[in-house]
């Protein structure tokens, strides 16, 4: 897609700091990154959703991420790591191309996840909602 920093990018036409590239991915550090070593793993092909990848595609996406972020530890920099999707805008996605955010962690790199835990919703609530999903994965 013309405008889309991603594609962009994974097509050359943007500088970014690649540390992977083959035909079906690519992955580079975050221009402006929550720390140092926060890489986004995107697709090669434009892509507005993960949700929109063939099983195969999404499940080699999901091992990419994972050795993406095995390779952060052993730079010995990093404790930990989160690996994040954001899917929609009210979800933080700020690019229409789908990406994993990989973000390697240290305890005192000052990034949190900013969690609020909440009660559970009531039985009724949590049985229907139980009841959907599983009635959607059927
Ligand atoms: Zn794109």
């Amino acid at each position: 897609m013309d405008n889309c920093i991603y594609c962009k990018i994974s097509e050359k036409r943007e500088d970014a700091d690649i540390v992977y590239q083959d035909e079906t991915f690519c992955a580079f550090l975050h221009p402006t990154p929550i720390n140092h070593g926060h890489i986004i793993l995107t697709t090669s092909e434009h892509c507005t959703s993960l949700t929109l990848l063939d099983d195969e595609t999404y499940s080699k996406l999901q091992c990419l991420a994972r050795k993406i972020a095995v390779a952060t530890l052993k730079t010995k920099d990093y404790d930990g790591f989160n690996i994040q999707y954001n899917h929609g805008e009210c979800a933080g996605q700020d690019a229409l191309h789908a990406a994993l955010h990989i973000i390697p962690r240290v305890g005192t790199d000052g990034f949190h996840l900013n969690w609020r835990m909440q009660e559970a919703a009531d039985e009724d609530q949590r049985k229907s909602l139980i009841d959907f999903i599983k009635n959607k994965l059927s």
